[in-house]
């Protein structure tokens, strides 16, 4: 039968390209949906270093079916303060435990923990992600999508139903699918740094200070450390002591000791600004920062990308499984593309109000903040918006009939 010979010629029904923490979530789904899926990576092995530093409650309620939310709220530090300063000032404050969410709380954890924490649910679900195997080239056919990957064993033509592009800001499977990614890049870049710090302010609350040098956050991770994120125009690329203690010095709080003593992992990125135009092109589908990137403010990065995961595989496992329609896979891009132009903007307003230079539109800004912070509603709103519930409904696939 012209099924069963199709099927037979498949290497597996999805090929997602890239095991960051959007491919292993979507590994993990179509794993434990029953789907055949291989995952694969370029790099040697999975990245050990801390990047995005926050879990918000919507991630943590959509990846609850997985398996994986309990312990990465075991190895997280839960933080229920958020506030906006202007040095001293105290501008804006939100209180997460109002959240109406099971997880009332923002959840600390570095990027590294998160991804080991996806691996070893994966490995104990019985799939291995293909390390050192990188994409070279990727086409769609008739029946399926061809992919030609490197490894050290050689060159292979893998076949599949569905490849899904998980490669990241720069993914080949976005560019071979003729897809746009447009936006534009900030003139700043990132600093980011993981230290040991004298702190005098407690470690109950994320504070993101804005400064007319540039933003700052402070933000306290498990074991006693602190993740301090600011904006810099020449930042350099690893950014050592002096430069953070700088940092904190110029744009922190000048009441109570900030002293630095200890920088474990440090590095500097461009902000880019950018959506992909379309989520899919037939067979072809892209999550994570493939199909968005922007600036960390509200850490809402890979956030975004977890749940585009666990939305298309959701979706996918459903069509191969025959309980919808191929046509329904256009609901992932339906669902999840506003729900990237919603965080966009997010991120976009919070970076463009940190850093208002001129000391009138400071003050107006700041004032405005202090009015807007002392109306329930407003903070409400902000909640939502920052822990992903306000994107609920972008994560929920309508009835499948
Ligand atoms: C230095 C740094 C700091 C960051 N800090 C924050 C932060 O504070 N807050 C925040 O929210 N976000 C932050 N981010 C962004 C966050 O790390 C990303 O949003 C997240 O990693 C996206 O996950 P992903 O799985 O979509 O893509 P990635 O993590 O980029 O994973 C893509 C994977 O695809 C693989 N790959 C690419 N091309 C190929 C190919 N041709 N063949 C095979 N494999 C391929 C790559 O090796 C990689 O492992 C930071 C990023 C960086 C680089």
């Amino acid at each position: 039968m012209n099924n069963t010979t199709r099927q037979e010629k498949l290497d597996t029904d999805v090929l997602i390209v890239g095991a960051g923490p959007t491919g292993l979530t979507l590994s993990l789904v179509l794993q434990r949906a029953g789907v055949s899926s291989l995952i694969l990576d370029k790099l040697e092995t999975g990245q050990n270093t801390s990047r995005a530093a926050v879990i918000h409650a919507h991630t943590l309620e959509v990846l609850e079916p997985l398996g994986v939310t309990a312990d990465l709220v075991r190895q997280g530090l839960r933080i229920s303060r958020f506030t906006l300063r202007d040095r001293d000032d105290r501008l804006l404050g939100l209180d997460f435990e109002q959240l109406p969410s099971r997880f009332s709380h923002l959840l600390m954890l570095p990027q590294d923990v998160t991804e080991g924490v996806l691996r070893e649910k994966l490995a104990a679900a019985g799939q291995r992600v293909r390390w050192g195997s990188r994409l070279e080239w990727l086409q769609q056919t008739d029946r399926g999508v061809d992919a030609r990957v490197v490894s050290r064993a050689g060159v292979e033509v893998l076949r599949a139903r569905y490849a899904v592009g998980a490669d990241g800001m720069h993914s080949l499977v976005r560019q071979s699918a003729g897809i746009d990614f447009t936006g534009s890049s900030y003139a700043d870049s990132f600093v980011l740094a993981d230290v040991d710090m004298h702190w005098e302010h407690g470690r109950e609350e994320v504070m993101l200070f804005f400064s007319p040098a540039g933003l700052l956050v402070v933000a306290p991770l498990p074991d006693g450390r602190f993740r301090l994120v600011a904006t810099l125009d020449d930042a350099p690329d690893r950014p050592g002591l002096a430069d953070v203690q700088a940092l904190l010095d110029a744009r922190g709080p000048t009441r109570g000791r900030a002293r630095v003593s200890c920088v474990h992992w440090s590095s500097r990125f461009r902000l880019h600004h950018r959506v992909a135009d379309r989520y899919r092109n037939g067979r072809l589908f892209l999550v994570g920062d493939a199909a968005h990137a922007h600036s960390p403010a509200g850490g809402q990065g890979m956030n975004t990308g977890l749940v585009d995961a666990c939305v298309l595989g959701q979706l996918l496992a459903d069509v191969l499984q025959g309980r919808r329609d191929v046509a329904q896979l256009d609901e992932y891009e339906r669902l999840r593309r506003p729900a990237a132009e919603q965080v966009l903007g997010l991120a976009n307003r919070l970076t463009s109000l940190a850093v208002v230079r001129g000391a009138a539109r400071r003050m107006t800004r700041n004032s405005m903040l202090r009015v807007l912070g002392l109306l329930p509603p407003v903070r409400h709103r902000l909640q939502l918006q920052l822990s992903g519930i306000a994107r609920r409904a972008a994560s929920e696939l309508p009835d499948a009939a």
